[in-house]
């Protein structure tokens, strides 16, 4: 059986390794899921399979096999039934949220594995295991920052925690010490026999726990994209960290998968959004000063549908940049039947993507898919800017940091640095938006002051609906 088993765990880490590229297209996105899926089942079942085998064996003792069992299976139902419920659920502008809490239970289960595995060794052999314990130590403390760390992401993209940057004075400084005390700590604990492990186990998990906390809560509303891949990161680290403490090859492989791929994820990320690796493990690359808000921008111009429309049938090239508005909106639809009414006059139609429009990686690439726009006119930021000078209308439809000015003419700004679609170098800019509220990151846009800038206000959804019905 446990042959059969192992031979089950390395095909379930082959259709993993499977899943992960098939996810890095459009194209094969969905067999990647169905690839992760079948992984996964296989996964449970080889492990069910395990746990099985002890049945009926009189060299271990029955009672606790029972127990152990019922609860794996009472346990897997339920967290099916809540998983099921949840993923039907939840928006897809929810997704964010979603995930991050998926982490925080990933790192509470390393740190809850971690607890279990050293009290089995502290009871049972009452001497000190130096590698044994320094794998349960590691596994805890990431654990535990991955835990608070995820709370806190899930709080800030639900907007039930502010999202601008928690700034304490020496903030570093605190991250530091709060190291290199869990490294004292570590070596107490790797010394410590039987049951005193408890005080340096049980320091350092409170140490990590504030630390977590810590360093999301210093990071701002508009770096969250990054926090999150890296969040996914870490739980994969604290997985990696499960597997080694319980022995489990398949964990150990799976975690690793997680990790590094969500190391790249936030690497490319960093680079898309111009903000240093470093820093971001570091937390809180958030600026210290905040926006100018008190600034006066000057007066802003309102436009009306059927003039957007006119405006629209003149032109001979238009650039689309939708935001986290379309989502919440649902605008894609009518933004795609805008987008073929448009071409069929003749009109160039482009997309341009911002690598965080949105709430989660992919976002805007998704519903666009989802409305059926072709592939081949959505463009990347990077693709669209250089163009943009030569665009007659540029219609930014419920998004605001990705095209705000401020990023790159504001030095204090909590967004400088980060790379913006330059919308206003574009002879006509149309923001569809429903006030003068900011948008994610709490920064004004002084895009909606500029000359060319003319504001359609309402909810996206329906001011499309309205130009295509003038669109004729
Ligand atoms: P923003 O959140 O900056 O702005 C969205 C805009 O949409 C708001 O100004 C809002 O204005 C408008 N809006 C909301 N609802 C509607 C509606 N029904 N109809 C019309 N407009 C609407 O979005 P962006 O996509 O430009 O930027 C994404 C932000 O989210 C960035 O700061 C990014 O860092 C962050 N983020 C991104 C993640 C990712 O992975 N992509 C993850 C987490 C955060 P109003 O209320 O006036 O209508």
């Amino acid at each position: 059986m446990v042959e059969f088993v192992q031979g089950a765990y390395i095909l379930a880490a082959l259709l993993f390794i499977l899943a992960l590229a098939g996810l890095s297209k459009h194209e094969t996105a969905r067999r990647g899921n169905q690839f992760g899926m079948a992984g996964m089942g296989l996964a449970l079942v080889a492990t069910l399979l395990l746990v099985l085998d002890y049945l009926g064996t009189d060299y271990i003792d029955q009672g606790p096999v029972v127990v152990g069992l019922v609860i794996i299976l009472v346990a897997g139902t339920v967290g099916a039934v809540i998983g099921l419920r949840l993923a039907k659920r939840v928006e897809m502008t929810g997704m964010p949220e979603l995930i991050a809490m998926m982490h925080s239970f990933v790192g509470l289960a390393a740190v809850l594995v971690g607890y279990n595995t050293w009290i089995e060794v502290a009871d049972f052999a009452g001497e000190a295991d130096g590698i044994h314990n320094a794998e349960v130590f590691i596994g805890v403390f990431i654990g535990a920052v991955t835990f608070t760390g995820s709370i806190v992401a899930n709080l800030k993209l639900s907007a039930k925690m502010k999202s601008a940057p928690m700034t304490l004075p020496g903030r570093h400084l605190l991250n530091l010490a709060i190291l290199v005390l869990s490294a004292i700590l570590l070596v107490w604990f790797m010394n410590a026999d039987g049951w005193s492990g408890i005080a340096p186990l049980g320091i350092m998990t409170v140490l990590a726990l504030v630390l977590g906390f810590h360093l999301v809560a210093a990071i701002g509303g508009g770096d969250m994209p990054v926090v999150v891949s890296m969040l996914n990161s870490y739980s994969g680290w604290a997985a990696a960290a499960a597997g080694f403490m319980l022995g489990n090859d398949l964990l150990i492989i799976v975690g690793a998968l997680v990790g590094s791929s969500g190391a790249i994820l936030s690497y490319i990320m960093c680079k898309a959004m111009n903000r240093s690796f470093v820093s971001v493990i570091a937390g809180g690359f958030g600026s210290d000063g905040g926006p100018a808000e008190d600034r006066d921008y000057g007066e802003h111009r309102e436009i009306q549908a059927d003039d957007v429309a006119a405006l629209l049938a003149d032109a001979s090239s238009v650039v689309i940049t939708p935001g986290y508005g379309m989502a919440v909106a649902q605008a894609q639809y009518p933004v795609a039947e805008m987008t073929r009414k448009l071409r069929a006059k003749g009109v160039d139609v482009r997309f341009g993507i911002h690598p965080v429009a949105g709430r989660l990686p992919g976002h805007m690439n998704v519903l666009l898919a989802e409305a059926k726009v072709p592939y081949d006119i959505v463009l990347e930021m990077d693709e669209i800017n250089d163009d943009l000078p030569d665009v007659d209308v540029v219609l930014v439809i419920g998004a605001n940091d990705t095209v705000n000015p401020a990023a790159l003419e504001e030095p204090n700004s909590p967004i400088a640095g980060m790379p913006v679609i330059e919308v206003w170098k574009a002879k006509d800019v149309i923001v569809f938006k429903r006030s003068m509220a900011t948008g994610y990151a709490g920064v004004q846009n002084p895009l909606f002051f500029k000359e060319n800038t003319q504001m359609l206000f309402g909810d996206a959804k329906d001011k499309v609906n309205e130009i295509v019905a003038a669109l004729g």
